[in-house]
This record gives structure tokens, sequence and C-alpha cells, in this order.
């Protein structure tokens, strides 16, 4: 099958300064690949503060699971906290500058006692206590008297994500302001919602949908194109779905959502966390088949704590945005904060499906 040649601005409907230009043409020309990244495999590392037996070379521990020498999943502080809660200065104006002081909590998750377990080797069950975990951890971290704005769970996986330690991990932020994506995310899903009467989330999801739209062909005259919005589900289960965004900043960009209308991932069940797992656990096991080893970045988008009044709750729909990082952004993109993704979302999903 030819791939079909894309090139057009995809304006992304809920974060308009996401949007991207997606030019498949592109693909054709040789990519600027990372320097190859193996990755460390090994089960057991001596020197790693991450490994079983070395649970005194990390700093304080705020959960254990289950709670025996014998873990499975251990959270504790961040050695280099980019955000603590040590008081340093108030928050002060430098002329037209702003200062907020760096107050927060930076926690890591050690998702396995495995040093180089990967997502897609893990079983269901594991990936579905490590959600729990990020769930209860989330929960606490709001009801704590720090008040925190804002909750942001990640994970970096390879030295082109940022990634710098080995051992398999995730992150959570506790951080004093909401980001101002996520305040994005949150303003234009209200609007959407007013327009609509709608969570946009929802229809975005709704497999069932499919548009029709008038373009304009430079030779044909008006044309009538069809988009069918099943085409653009990856995967699916009973409670979730993975989508291929429309317009993917990244090549392999895929977010995951709960197919029942929900504003705040602290409300997800156990129940919900497995099918979650069984989902998230497939998607990176796809991505693996097609690109080998992945280098990525994932993150997981909900309601702040303080945001939930109805109308929060209506139109906000948590998801988690899974992010492989196959190129670097380049000049234009970082001038003019539209990303180029040279392959089409199309094929992406074409071939994302295909890998069984
Ligand atoms: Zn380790
Ligand atoms: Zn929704
Ligand atoms: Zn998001």
């Amino acid at each position: 099958m030819v791939e079909e040649r894309v090139r057009e601005i995809r304006l992304n409907p809920i974060i308009p300064i996401e949007s991207v230009l997606i030019a498949s043409a592109r693909g054709a020309r040789p990519v600027t690949k990372h320097e190859s990244f193996e990755p460390d495999r090994r089960t057991r590392v001596d020197g790693c503060p991450f490994c079983s037996g070395n649970e005194d070379q990390t700093p304080e521990e705020s959960l254990r699971e289950p709670d025996s020498k014998e873990w499975q999943i251990r959270v504790v502080r961040n050695l280099y906290p980019v955000l603590d809660d040590d008081h340093n200065l108030p928050g002060y104006e430098l002329g037209m500058h702003r200062v907020i002081e760096g107050y927060g909590r930076h926690e890591v998750v050690i998702d396995h006692r495995n040093h180089g377990i990967q997502i897609y080797q893990m079983d269901a069950a594991h990936i579905g206590a490590i959600l729990v975990v990020y769930r209860e951890r989330m929960k606490k971290l709001y009801q704590s008297a720090a008040g925190h704005s804002y909750v942001l769970i990640f994970k970096n996986y390879g030295p082109a994500s940022g990634g710098s330690i080995a051992h398999t991990h995730s992150q959570i932020i506790a951080m004093p302001i909401i980001p101002a994506n996520v305040e994005i995310e949150i303003s234009s899903s209200r609007k959407l919602y007013s327009q609509y009467e709608r969570c946009i989330f929802c229809m975005l999801i709704d497999e069932n949908l499919s548009y029709e739209t008038t373009v304009y062909d430079p030779t044909d005259g008006p044309v009538h194109r069809s988009i069918e919005v099943g085409r653009y589900i990856v995967d699916k289960n009973e409670s979730f779905v993975a989508i291929k965004p429309f317009a993917s900043r990244f090549p392999w960009e895929i977010h995951i959502l709960p197919r029942i209308h929900s504003h705040d991932f602290r409300k997800v069940t156990d129940a919900e966390c497995m099918d979650f797992a069984i989902l998230l656990q497939r998607v990176m096991a796809r991505l693996q088949v097609l690109l080998g080893v992945v280098q990525y970045n994932f993150f997981l988008h909900s309601a702040p704590a303080k945001m939930t009044e109805a109308d929060h709750q209506a139109c906000f729909h948590w998801h988690l945005e899974i992010c492989p990082r196959t190129t670097i952004p380049n000049g234009f993109e970082l001038g003019s904060g539209l990303a180029i993704n040279t392959l089409s979302p199309e094929e992406a999903v074409r071939r994302l499906r295909e890998a069984d």
C-alpha cells in the first residue's frame, strides 16, 4: 500500500497552540536518528539505588507495595528534586518578571524490582498495581497540608526522553501552579462544552461517528472527503480506548482515555486500573513491534483538585499522553511553536493496528 502524501496544518481543537504541520512527503528524506540506544536489560545491578537490597540508599520512602522485603513497587523522594518543601524565598516581582517560590514535592516511583524490565514486558496485573500507586499518591499529595495546585505524573524512558536512570521508574511532581497547557486544555474544553453541550473528549472518542466535510481541490473544485473517526482508534477494551490524535505532534503519539466520562484520575477504580493496564501494555507492545527500542515520555492529565465544580466535571476528561521520541525539534518548530510530523497519523494508526 502506497502511503498517502499529506501536507496540511492541523489545528488541535483543545490546545490550539499545540497544532501541527503534517508533512508526510518529508518522510522520504533521511531521518536524523538519535545515537543508537541500547537498553540496560540486566535484572539486578549491585550499585543501583533502586534495586532490591539497596533500599537504604534511597531517600525517605512514602509507599511500598506490598509492604515487605519482597516489594514490587516503591515510592521514594527524589534525591535531586526539581521542587521541594523547604521554604526559600517567598514569591517576588523583579521588574516585569514574576517569581513563584519553587515549593512542591518530587517523588520517584520505582516501577518494578527488576532493573531493566520495560512496560511492554511487565504483566498487566503489575502495571495495574503501578496505576493504583499513582492514584493513591495523587490523592495523598492533594490532601496534604501543603495545598499543592497540581500533581503531574509522568515517565521518561531513554536518553532521548530526558531519562537519566536506567532502573525502570516514573515520577510525580506536586507543584505550586497549574501548568499552562493543562489550564488551556481545561478552559478550551469548557468553551467547547458550551458550544456542543458535550465533552469534547467524549466526542473525539466516539468511534461510531464519521464526519463528512467539503474540501477544495485546485483542479477538480470542491470535493467531498469523508473522515471516519473510528479510523483513529489504535486499540480498545471495555473501559479504555487508545487513540491516534488527528493532530499528532509526534509520529507515534497515542492517547489513552477512559470510555466513560471522568474528569479526575483519583476516581478510577482498581478494576478500571486493570483494564487501563491491559491496554497500556498492548499499546507499548505495538510500539515495540514497530520501532524496536522505543524511547518515550508519557504523562497523565487529570483535572486539578481545586477545579472540581460541576462544569469542569462535565467538560474535562482525564487522559494519558504517550509521546515516543523519534525526532528532535528543529528551529522552525521552536520558532513557530508548530510541530512538524512527517508521518501522517492515518498511516501511523494503520501500522499500529496491524502490529498485533
Ligand atoms: Zn536497579
Ligand atoms: Zn468526556
Ligand atoms: Zn492532555
